[in-house]
């Protein structure tokens, strides 16, 4: 019996406070912590009519090491799970830290002036973790998180060296919008419009963004064009994953939205830089996101799947083979579950799962981990009752 605190009251926060209401043997306590409240009132008025579970809900500004910590204290949680935004990492992992709480995330840190994905910050918290007997679990969502849970079941359970994995992730959905993202489309457009970046033969290689695509036959959705991306979790991967030759990461987006993304860059709208405007300094992906649809707003009506998983080649006995092991899921069925899209189904479940295996002392190992450096099997044997199976094929 646990309490638990979660900071972030978007689509993903959501679904994580809905998926830890319904494991009340794990969460007996749970506090939802965001910017703005009425989010929080929402999400936890949404509990209550679907379980019966009273949330408790705070305030705060999580950009403040000073407020992070008032509020882990007075709520004594036995793990914080961030779902608020990567600027946010550095300071809940500190606060964490400084009150002797174990910590949970979805994605790595990011500077704001600068869209650069890497775990070096978050990484460098490992010693001080350690002695204190912390864990911080890093990057708990789908991709990252089970993609890397693939990968490292793959390296444990399948097969004798892996040597190419690529990473293939399919939104076949329809929200009806002409342009939308499926999690916060500040992030979500740094991401996109960074240049992409592979590695290959103990190498990084760079590509100018969406420049390399390929036709992939996604499990239950059919042939996609899918771009070649840089995502974080190839990084903690080719670490983690011994006599690994080549990583990729592909992910598909509709020709309406890649338009779409190129008319608001070539006029300006994508820039983090901050410009002048009537005398107010301002950032215009910032403005952008104010216009664009709140991704937690989409799920209503939204038909279709996700289709995301990992292919994997490599050696076993002496014999190449080559495997594919992905999840499939319906917005729809999210939707009905916990009033959630699909993508946010597909990250807030692995991270109330996640925190649940740290809480079963399952994933309680001091330290800064990425996900594959724990055991896979436990987690992934709960995955699909939790609401996401998962299959392995032959290619
Ligand atoms: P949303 O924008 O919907 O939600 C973010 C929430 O964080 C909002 O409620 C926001 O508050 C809150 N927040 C932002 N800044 C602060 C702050 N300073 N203090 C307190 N709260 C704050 O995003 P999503 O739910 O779509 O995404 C959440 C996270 O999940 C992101 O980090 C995203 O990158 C990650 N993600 C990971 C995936 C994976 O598979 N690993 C896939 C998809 C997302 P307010 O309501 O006031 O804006």
């Amino acid at each position: 019996m646990h309490k638990v605190l979660i900071i972030g009251a978007g689509g993903v926060g959501s679904v994580v406070v809905h998926k830890c209401a319904a494991q009340p043997d794990v969460f007996s306590e749970i506090t939802l912590a965001s910017r703005t409240c009425e989010k929080c009132i929402e999400i936890a008025e949404s509990v209550r009519k679907r379980t019966g579970q009273k949330i408790r809900i705070e305030k705060v500004d999580a950009d403040s090491v000073d407020e992070l910590i008032g509020l882990i204290s007075k709520t004594n949680p036995s793990i914080v799970i961030n779902t608020a935004l990567p600027y946010q990492d550095l300071t809940i992992m500190e606060a964490c830290l400084r009150t002797g709480v174990s910590y949970l995330d979805t994605a790595n840190y990011e500077p704001p002036e600068e869209a650069k994905f890497e775990y070096s910050w978050q990484w460098a918290y490992q010693e001080q973790f350690t002695e204190k007997g912390l864990t911080a679990i890093l990057g708990c969502g789908f991709d990252p998180g089970v993609t890397n849970l693939f990968c490292a079941y793959a390296r444990d359970k399948i097969f004798d060296t892996i040597e190419y994995i690529d990473i293939v992730d399919c939104n076949a959905g329809d929200h009806g919008h002409p342009f939308a993202t499926n999690f916060n489309p500040e992030i979500n457009i740094r991401e996109i419009t960074q240049k992409g970046k592979y590695w290959e033969n103990g190498e990084w290689k760079y590509i100018e963004p969406l420049s390399e695509s390929m036709i992939i036959d996604f499990p239950e959705v059919g042939e996609k064009k899918a771009y070649l991306l840089y995502h974080e979790e190839e990084e903690s991967l080719v670490k983690n994953i011994p006599g690994l030759k080549r990583i990729r990461f592909w992910m598909t987006f509709s020709d309406e939205y890649l338009t779409h993304l190129r008319v608001l860059r070539n006029v300006g709208m994508t820039g983090i830089e901050p410009v002048e405007f009537e005398g107010h300094k301002i950032i215009p992906l910032k403005f952008l996101k104010e216009l664009l649809p709140d991704p937690s707003s989409l799920s209503e009506g939204y038909t279709g799947k996700t289709s995301i998983g990992c292919i994997i080649e490599g050696l076993k006995d002496g014999k190449r083979i080559k495997k594919m092991i992905y999840n499939v899921c319906e917005h729809e069925k999210a939707h009905n579950e916990v009033g959630a899209q699909a993508v946010s189904y597909t990250t807030g479940v692995p991270a109330a799962l996640g925190a649940e295996m740290f809480l079963r002392g399952i994933w309680n190992k001091p330290g800064v981990w990425n996900v594959e450096q724990f055991d896979p099997v436990p987690f992934l044997e709960k995955l699909g009752e939790r609401g996401l199976p998962w299959k392995i094929t032959d290619l």
